[in-house]
């Protein structure tokens, strides 16, 4: 949705785009603009003729977020960043975080990075969780080492899976390189077929774990 603001000191007009989704309730919405701050780069910048600031109010939740834009020498609007950042909402079975911290907190910020479109640094952030989660999974059911496991490259490590496994954590890794490298290798697949590779890995792995939860519950006396 877009809106007129205008900047009082100059009486410029622009043109910019509101929020539609509230960073605080998730409700899609129209905020309302509560106040504006209009300022010049301090530093020589070649496109950024203004930054913009709106304050917005949400009618759904009564709570109050911020919105950051930068304009060009012609007056075109960009929306560059909203804050709070949304809290990302993670799909995957929460015995995985219990289990696997590390992997859990390297895709927890590669969704945040997905969520605030940095598309090549969520790629890495999912790349990073891949071997996190295949190094854990090969020493908990595949009686690996740590110690032969951690020094080995993710090639190495996916080639000892069984074959659907194997084949998640292999596609997952080749498009995730893509986010690590300058040349796009697969162009025809974006970070929405590499999550769900590992989303569907994290499924497998996490089977796993909660047979092994079952595995615990005593037999009921005779
Ligand atoms: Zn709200």
């Amino acid at each position: 949705m877009f809106t007129e603001i205008e900047n009082i000191d100059t009486g410029v007009k622009y043109q910019i785009e509101l929020p539609t989704k509230c960073p605080f309730c998730g409700v899609s919405l129209s905020p309302r603009i509560e106040g504006k701050l209009f300022r010049r780069p301090t530093k020589l910048c070649t496109d950024v003729f203004m930054y913009a600031y709106l304050i917005l109010f949400c009618p759904n939740c009564d709570d109050i977020f911020y919105a950051k834009y930068t304009i060009s020498g012609n007056g075109q609007s960009r929306r560059v960043a909203v804050y709070p950042v949304s809290k990302p909402k993670i799909s995957l079975p929460t015995i995985l975080r219990g289990k696997y911290p590390d992997f859990w907190e390297a895709y927890r910020q590669a969704v945040i990075a997905e969520a605030n479109n940095l598309n090549p640094l969520c790629g890495m952030g999912y790349r990073r969780a891949l071997e996190m989660l295949t190094k854990r999974h090969l020493i908990d059911h595949y009686d690996k080492t740590e110690a032969e496991i951690m020094k080995l490259d993710l090639a190495k490590c996916y080639n000892q899976l069984d074959d659907k496994e194997k084949a998640l954590a292999r596609g997952a890794a080749w498009l995730g390189n893509d986010y690590a490298h300058m040349e796009n290798k697969h162009p025809d697949y974006d970070i929405t077929d590499l999550k769900n590779f590992i989303n569907s890995l994290a499924l497998m792995v996490s089977a796993y774990l909660t047979a092994e939860e079952a595995d615990k519950v005593p037999r009921a006396p005779r």
